[in-house]
């Protein structure tokens, strides 16, 4: 089996200041998202046939895995965590790259961009704990916004994340402390794709 790596950022871990600080993007990147995968690795270990699987895939048909239930927790827990992160890194960047197919489609699904970036962060705001909001694609080519708990990802269910925010405390302590609306609010300014 292959260990699965912490793949390097496209960017600077300073390259989203100030909005989120490069002692947050530094910790995050090399101790929360690499303990994830460390986990995941350490499970995979004991399923040599499905341990080189792409992680979405592993999400997708967790249920139907043949593994002990504890380890099936353990994937959902640190393979959720690992392909979460990977998208969240992605989506985020100094410069924006507008993806205007995914815009086109919010305007057709939430009427503005705003309006969508109104119930998003209202979701964020309201989320009780740790988890993420999402905006995910369904089986049926259809947009969705929700949130989930933990490192719970959309591939769980067969949809495909669009845009995830880790609205963990880990994600935004350092710089915000308990000011998640001003952590939001900002996370918006890095967000390459809208
Ligand atoms: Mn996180």
């Amino acid at each position: 089996m292959n260990k699965r790596l912490l793949p390097p950022l496209a960017y600077a871990y300073d390259a989203l200041e100030p909005y989120i600080d490069a002692q947050t993007m530094e910790l995050h990147h090399t101790k929360h998202h690499q303990t994830y995968i460390d986990k995941l690795n350490a499970v995979l270990e004991k399923y040599p046939e499905i341990a080189d699987e792409p992680v979405e895939e592993l999400l997708a048909e967790l249920d139907t895995l043949k593994v002990e239930e504890t380890d099936r927790l353990a994937i959902r827990n640190h393979g959720g965590g690992h392909a979460n992160h990977l998208l969240f890194w992605e989506i985020m960047g100094p410069n924006k790259v507008i993806d205007q197919k995914l815009v086109n489609d919010i305007n057709a699904k939430f009427g503005s961009t705003e309006e969508f970036k109104k119930q998003f962060t209202d979701l964020a705001t309201k989320l009780f704990g740790s988890g993420w909001v999402w905006l995910a694609r369904n089986r049926g080519d259809g947009l969705e916004l929700y949130t989930t708990a933990n490192q719970d990802s959309p591939w769980l269910k067969g949809h495909t994340p669009l845009i995830g925010l880790d609205v963990w405390e880990h994600a935004h302590y350092l710089k915000y402390q308990n000011r998640r609306a001003e952590y939001i609010e900002n996370w918006w300014q890095v967000l390459k794709l809208i």
